[in-house]
């Protein structure tokens, strides 16, 4: 429905992204883009996704592919014969582009035997070279990441000057630590020539300056050539403009810079009609939540309640979560206190994640070898989107103790499920949950929040958190209802991208 004033003007957008759930998701960026386009879709705007054509795509999930047209697209002193695809996902147009040349191919979204940067250089330029010769002129081309923040400089300085007149570029920057570093030579590929963004109020990366001049930064460029920049929360902004090497530029371009937190698709996670749950259930009844958990604690060998206990909820153990990547970012040593934190305290935990780095692949081995066969902690070194659900729908409270973490989609999920959130203030945790212990928020207030890095900080939200679950349950049960209910769909941040998408648009 539009509802919105916003949307009296209707707008054509086109994302340009490098992922797009469940096609090809790889972490956040794939959800955000699915869940902006549904939602622009369905306030009555066009919506399109350019999206590589990854020979690792699941064709079986994508209805009407058609092959649009075949076209030319530059690349290192070549025109490289280049195929357009339209298809449908999950309910939402995309366009696939898939060049016969190596770019793209193997059986995963990144890591392929293929210059990645260079790959994504040439999507850029593919995209822009399609609607130049399909004569596409949408309203918005909104990329995302440094993947395809060149975009930018190539509509701007080459596309604009031929026949796209029309379209004007939001970017969105989802996390900040992946800048694009790209050497002079490699970008000079893209057919613009890499001295003339050489340099500080361009593309250059100043990290390295002095000590390599030859590197650029494409995230920094799409940053100084975009009408709008956006990341994924208000708290995240703060922070990138006042640390990191690319707070100066973020800070001389201050009026095209915006936080909008990002939502959750709820029609994917939905407590009432997930079919990953062995029982269903809502605000209107938390039994089925009460059978999630004790099917959960079955299935992994766990106690349902204290020997000899009553049923009362006073007696039962809290069982804690914490669903992510094993990744420095995530807070790792805070993760590894926990499980001993809860323990010690007489809760449970299950850690669902998977680890990149063979390090630390090994360390928490070590600890699932020490901990699995114990009565109280799991440790499942695997991505499951199934157990997700499931451990999201039996958990008592969910744990996400990031070092930085720009937006966070585990504890608006958490929240969702009725699992109360345990975060570090930081980033969009710090826009999402609010401590119960906090007078001044009481009526926002919707979980344990602790401030520092350290493990004394976790302690004491993680303490506050299970004393609360056992000693006050009714209050408990209430707060429980009260996370269930709360709005973090989609649908608010979309308007808040619609007014980005009306206030730079060609009139
Ligand atoms: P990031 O994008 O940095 O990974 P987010 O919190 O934005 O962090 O999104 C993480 C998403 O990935 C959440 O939906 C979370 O449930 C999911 N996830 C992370 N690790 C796993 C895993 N091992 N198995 C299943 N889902 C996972």
């Amino acid at each position: 429905p539009l509802s919105a004033d916003n949307d009296s003007n209707l707008t054509h957008i086109v994302h340009v992204t490098a992922e797009m759930a469940p096609i090809a998701k790889v972490g956040g960026l794939g959800d955000v883009v699915t869940g902006l386009a549904r939602a622009c879709l369905s306030r009555g705007h066009t919506v399109d996704i350019m999206l590589p054509f990854y020979e690792c795509l699941p064709k079986q999930q994508m209805t009407e592919l058609n092959l649009i047209c075949t076209f030319d697209s530059y690349h290192d002193g070549n025109w490289v014969p280049t195929n357009a695809y339209r298809a449908v996902t999950s309910g939402i147009p995309v366009i696939l582009i898939e060049p016969t040349n190596r770019f793209f191919k193997g059986p995963r979204i990144y890591g392929g035997s293929y210059d990645e940067l260079e790959a994504y250089l040439f999507f850029c330029r593919a995209c822009l070279e399609y609607m130049q010769v399909t004569g596409t002129q949408p309203d918005i081309i909104h990329v995302h990441e440094w993947q395809t923040s060149a975009l930018s400089l190539l509509y701007w300085d080459m596309y604009h000057r031929l026949s796209l007149k029309k379209p004007r570029i939001v970017l969105t920057i989802h996390n900040m630590e992946h800048y694009g570093e790209c050497r002079k030579e490699q970008f000079g590929k893209s057919g613009l020539d890499s001295d003339v963004y050489a340099t500080a109020d361009k593309a250059v990366d100043d990290r390295t300056i002095g000590h390599n001049p030859e590197r650029l930064s494409l995230l920094k460029g799409g940053i100084v050539y975009s009408n709008a920049v956006v990341t994924v929360s208000p708290s995240y902004l703060k922070e990138t403009l006042s640390s990191g090497w690319l707070s100066s530029i973020l800070i001389k371009y201050r009026d095209k810079y915006n936080g909008v937190l990002n939502g959750i698709d709820t029609a994917l996670w939905n407590p009432a009609t997930d079919p990953f749950l062995p029982s269903k259930f809502d605000v209107q009844s938390l039994d089925g939540k009460t059978i999630c958990k004790e099917y959960v604690q079955r299935g992994l060998g766990l106690p349902t309640k204290d020997v000899g206990a009553s049923t009362h909820v006073k007696d039962k153990k809290p069982l804690v979560v914490c669903i992510t990547r094993l990744v420095a970012q995530k807070g790792l040593h805070l993760i590894r206190h926990a499980i001993k934190r809860v323990e010690e305290l007489g809760g449970q935990m299950v850690v669902l994640g998977r680890a990149s780095n063979g390090q630390v692949q090994k360390e928490f081995e070590g600890l699932a070898t020490l901990h699995n066969q114990g009565p109280s902690i799991r440790i499942l070194l695997i991505y499951s989107e199934e157990l997700s659900h499931m451990l999201y729908a039996a958990a008592d409270m969910v744990l996400v103790p990031s070092i930085y973490e720009p937006c966070g989609l585990a504890q608006m999920i958490g929240m969702r499920y009725g699992a109360v959130p345990i975060v570090r203030r930081t980033g969009g945790l710090a826009d999402t949950v609010f401590d119960m212990d906090d007078q001044s928020n009481h009526e926002i207030s919707n979980g344990f929040v602790f401030e520092g890095i350290d493990e004394k900080s976790l302690s004491s939200a993680m303490d506050r958190a299970l004393a609360f679950y056992s000693d006050k349950p009714d209050e408990w049960q209430k707060l429980v209802l009260k996370i269930m209910q709360i709005d973090n769909s989609w649908n608010n941040a979309a308007a808040k991208y619609v007014s980005i998408y009306n206030s730079v648009r060609a009139h």
